[in-house]
C-alpha cells in the first residue's frame, strides 16, 4: 500500500496497523499459531491457492509478520514487501531468488561483511560472476554495469568509513542495461533516504538495526514491486528463513519510534562529527554531513538526514588505544550491532573486518585505530562528556 501524503511520523506509528487483528485490541497481536484451520475444505483450498485472504502455515504467512511487512512497505512506499529472519536471510534470499548460473553481478568493495562473502564466496560457487567495484569510483561502476549486468547491488552510506554512492546515477546505469537495482538502506533508514523513488527496484534492510531500534530483536525485509517481491517471498517461504511472529512483534514496537530516534540520531550525530573533527586527538572523521566529507555532496542532494553512523581515526593509531577509549565510555556499548537507542561502538578489527589481516584492512583504508560509532538517543551532552573523558585518557 502507497501512502506518500503522511508524514514519517505517523507513518512509524500508524502504518500497517489500520485494522484491529483481534476483538479491537488497539495493539498487534503476536500469533504464535503455527498453522490456521478451515472446517470448510472449499474456503481452505482457496486461500492455499491465494484467492482469498488468510493464511496457511506460518512458515509462509502470519498476521503479526504481515502487519511488520506492511508497517515498513509504507515507509519506503513500495507496492509489496517481505521478510526474514535476519537481515542476511533477507539478502540471501533476494540473490538467489533470481540469480542463476552464467549471470554477472556488480557491486563495490564496502557492502556488508557478511554480503561480501555471499559476494565472494558463495555465488562463485554456482557460477555467478560478481565484479566488486571500488565504492566510491562511479564512473568504474558504470564501465562494468554497461559491459553487462544482470543485478545491480548497492549499499549507502557504508560500513566502517561511511562513503556515499549516488543512487541515482548508478540506478540510471543499471536501467540502462535492464538489470536489478538492490539497495541496502540499513544505515540509512527510510527516514533519511528513499532508494525507489531514486530509482532502485528493490530496497532491502537488516531490520536488526535501526528498524528495531532496541537490539533485542533479529530480522530482514525487502520492499520493491509485486512482481519482483513475489519471487523472493517464494523463494524464502521454500528455504524457511521466516522472521517469527515474536521478533515481528518487537521490531514492530520498536519501529513506532523510528522516526523520533532517526531524527534524534541525526541531529546527535552531526554535533558528535564536528566536535570530534575539531578534537586535538583525533586524525580524521568520517561523517557525510561533514562539509569535508568527500561524499557531502551527493548526500545532500540524496539524504534528508545525515544517519546516526559515523566512525573516526585517533591520532595514536594503536589498537591498544582504541582499547582505552572503548573503556573508558560510560555511555557506549562496546558490541558488534548498531542502530540501537543505546551508543554503540566498536572497531572494525573486532566486527565487521575481524577476518581481515592488519594488512589487508589498512589497503582497505581501514587503520587499526578506527572506531566506529552508532549514536544512540541519550542527550547530547552526555555523549559529547563522555568521548571528551575517554579520549582524555590518550597519550
Ligand atoms: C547488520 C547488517 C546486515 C546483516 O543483518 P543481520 O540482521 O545481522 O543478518 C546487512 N547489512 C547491513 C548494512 C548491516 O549493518
Amino acid at each position: 500500500m502507497k501512502n506518500k501524503s503522511i508524514g514519517k511520523g505517523t507513518c512509524s506509528v500508524w502504518a500497517g496497523e489500520e485494522k484491529s487483528l483481534m476483538q479491537n485490541a488497539t495493539q498487534v497481536p503476536v500469533v504464535h499459531s503455527v498453522s490456521f484451520g478451515y472446517k470448510d475444505a472449499l474456503q481452505w483450498q482457496q486461500v492455499a491457492l491465494g484467492k482469498q485472504k488468510g493464511h496457511i502455515y506460518s512458515r509462509n504467512t502470519n498476521p503479526t509478520v504481515d502487519v511488520f511487512e506492511n508497517k515498513i512497505c509504507q515507509l519506503e512506499n513500495a507496492e509489496k514487501a517481505t521478510s526474514a529472519s535476519t537481515g542476511m536471510g533477507i539478502i540471501h534470499s533476494t540473490l538467489f531468488s533470481f540469480l542463476v548460473p552464467g549471470q554477472r553481478v556488480v557491486s563495490v568493495k564496502d557492502t556488508y561483511g557478511g554480503t561480501n562473502k555471499i559476494f565472494t564466496e558463495f555465488l562463485p560457487r554456482i557460477n555467478v560472476e560478481v565484479i566488486l567495484c571500488n565504492t566510491t569510483d562511479h564512473e568504474a561502476i558504470e564501465a562494468e554495469v554497461a559491459k553487462g549486468c544482470d543485478l545491480l547491488y548497492l549499499e549507502t552510506p557504508t560500513n566502517p568509513t561511511i562513503k556515499i554512492i549516488d543512487l541515482d546515477r548508478l540506478a540510471r546505469a543499471g536501467k540502462k542495461v535492464g538489470a536489478i537495482v538492490v539497495v541496502d538502506n540499513t544505515f540509512a533508514t527510510p527516514v533519511n533516504q528513499q532508494p525507489l523513488a531514486l530509482g532502485a527496484d528493490l530496497v532491502l534492510h537488516s531490520a536488526t538495526k535501526f528498524l528495531g531500534g532496541h537490539a533485542d530483536a533479529m530480522g530482514g525485509v525487502v520492499c520493491g514491486n509485486k512482481e519482483l517481491i513475489d519471487q523472493i517471498y517464494h523463494y524464502r517461504e521454500i528455504n524457511g528463513a521466516t522472521l517469527d511472529p515474536m521478533s515481528a512483534y518487537l521490531l514492530l514496537r520498536g519501529m513506532k519510534t523510528l522516526a523520533l530516534r532517526v531524527e534524534r540520531q541525526n541531529q546527535s550525530a552531526i554535533e558528535i562529527a564536528k566536535y570530534l573533527d575539531s578534537h586535538p586527538k583525533i586524525e580524521k572523521v568520517f561523517y557525510p554531513g561533514l562539509e569535508s566529507h568527500e561524499g557531502h555532496e551527493i548526500a545532500k542532494k540524496q539524504m534528508t538526514g545525515f544517519g546516526g553512523m559515523l566512525s573516526f581515526i585517533l591520532k595514536e593509531n594503536t589498537f591498544e588505544a582504541v582499547g582505552t577509549v572503548l573503556a573508558n565510555l560510560k555511555f557506549a556499548h562496546s558490541a558488534a550491532n548498531l542502530g540501537s537507542v543505546e551508543t554503540i561502538v566498536g572497531p572494525p578489527a573486532t566486527t565487521s573486518h575481524v577476518e581481515c589481516s592488519k594488512a589487508e584492512r589498512e589497503a582497505m583504508g581501514i587503520p587499526e585505530s578506527l572506531i566506529r560509532y552508532s549514536t544512540g538517543i541519550e542527550d547530547i551532552k552526555d555523549l559529547v562528556d563522555d568521548l571528551g573523558n575517554a579520549l582524555s585518557k590518550l597519550k
